[in-house]
Order: structure tokens, then C-alpha cells, then sequence
């Protein structure tokens, strides 16, 4: 494949990203309902819907400056513990793909590897602690591989952490209650890779 993620392919994926978190704002909220405070799905309706204003007030030329633009945004709109968290995972991805004009897919998965360690980071989390990093990680293993492994590797690992016991956040105080309930964190993860993966479905 050839170097072609560009400034308006990641606009675009971010205006997807917005548009399916707007139609599955109903569903993230009530998965944070029995194991959180039923409010995932409109902090992030509200975040990525100022994303999509900044983007077509700002128009920035870079892959980097576009992510660094849609966290801003998200970390100073989405309150809660996803905002600074999905803030970093777009800000560490777009500062590791650096000035370029374009890159290409296994490039995309290196940075988005190191946002994702980001987010480890800031959040002190681990794979199996029943957040967002259960979608997150396996979909950066397996961008190397193509958009669609990524998109069913995050949707399986967010599926994965219904038996999981939470181990981060709001829903670690209910500690065995908290077993069997989709974490919507990781559920939010995989409809974003999942907009990324229809993104390049369309464009390449
Ligand atoms: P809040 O929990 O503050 O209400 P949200 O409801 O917007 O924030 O987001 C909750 C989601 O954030 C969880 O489902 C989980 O996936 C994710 N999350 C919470 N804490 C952490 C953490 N320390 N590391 C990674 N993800 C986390
Ligand atoms: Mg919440």
C-alpha cells in the first residue's frame, strides 16, 4: 500500500468516528449504567462533535496536526476519565507520525502502538483490567496486519471484557459486580477503529 493517510483521510475518519458516536451515544451510556455513572455516551457525543467543528474551523495540513487538533478537543470537551485518556491516545499518535504529509498503514500502526502505551501510561492500566485498552491494544497489534483485523480484533477484545473484572475507573469500586457487563470504554474504542477501517475502506 502505498503512503496515502494523509491530513483529509484522518479528517475524515474523525468526522466518521463523530457521526457513529452519535448514533451509538444511546448504547455506550447504557453499558456505563449498571458499572459506571451513564454518562460515556454523552461525553463523547459532545467531545467528538466539537472535534468535528475544530476540524472544519482549522482545516490543519498534517496527519500530526489533525490528531494533535481532535485531542485538544476531546481532553477539553469530554470531561470524565475518557477525555484525557482518548485526548493522549490521538495526541501520542499523531506526535509520533511526526511532519509527514502522508504515511501508510503499518506506519499508522507503529504511532498508533505508542498512543495506546500512552494511555497505559496515563491511566496506570493494563490489557485485562476491563477498559478501553482491551479494544486498543490488540487493534494496534493487528493494524500491522490490515484496517480490517484491526476492526475485529477491537471489536472482539471489547466483547472479551464483559466476564473481566474491572481493575481501573469508575466501574473497579464495584469489584466483583462488575462482572458481566461490557466495559463501554472498550465498546467505544472498537467503534472508533471500526470507523477507521470504513474510512480506508473507502478511500483506498
Ligand atoms: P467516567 O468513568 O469518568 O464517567 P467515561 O464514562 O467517559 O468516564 O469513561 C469510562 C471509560 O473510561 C471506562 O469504560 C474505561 O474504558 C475507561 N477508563 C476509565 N479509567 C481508565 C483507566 N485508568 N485506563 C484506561 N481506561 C480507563
Ligand atoms: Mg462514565
Amino acid at each position: 500500500m502505498s503512503a496515502g493517510l494523509d491530513a483529509a483521510f484522518f479528517r475524515s475518519w474523525l468526522v466518521e468516528a463523530a457521526s457513529v458516536i452519535d448514533r451509538e451515544a444511546d448504547r455506550l451510556t447504557a453499558l456505563d449504567s449498571p458499572i459506571g455513572d451513564a454518562d460515556h455516551g454523552g461525553n463523547l457525543r459532545r467531545g467528538f462533535a466539537a472535534v468535528r467543528q475544530a476540524l472544519e474551523e482549522e482545516r490543519p495540513a498534517t496527519p500530526a496536526a489533525v490528531l494533535a487538533l481532535a485531542g485538544r478537543r476531546l481532553v477539553s470537551t469530554v470531561g470524565g476519565a475518557s477525555g484525557p485518556l482518548y485526548g493522549t491516545l490521538l495526541r501520542r499518535t499523531g506526535k509520533a507520525l511526526g511532519e509527514a504529509q502522508a504515511v501508510n498503514r503499518e506506519e499508522l500502526a507503529v504511532a498508533l502502538r505508542q498512543g495506546v502505551e500512552a494511555v497505559a501510561a496515563l491511566g496506570g492500566g493494563a490489557a485485562g483490567d476491563k477498559t478501553m485498552l482491551d479494544a486498543l491494544i490488540p487493534a494496534a497489534d493487528s493494524l500491522g496486519t490490515s484496517f480490517a483485523a484491526a476492526r475485529t480484533a477491537a471489536r472482539d477484545g471489547a466483547r472479551a471484557t464483559a466476564p473481566l473484572r474491572a481493575r481501573k475507573g469508575r466501574a473497579s469500586y464495584l469489584g466483583e459486580r462488575s462482572v458481566g457487563h461490557q466495559d463501554p470504554g472498550a465498546t467505544s474504542a472498537s467503534l472508533l477503529i471500526a470507523a477507521l477501517a470504513d474510512t480506508a475502506d473507502g478511500t483506498i
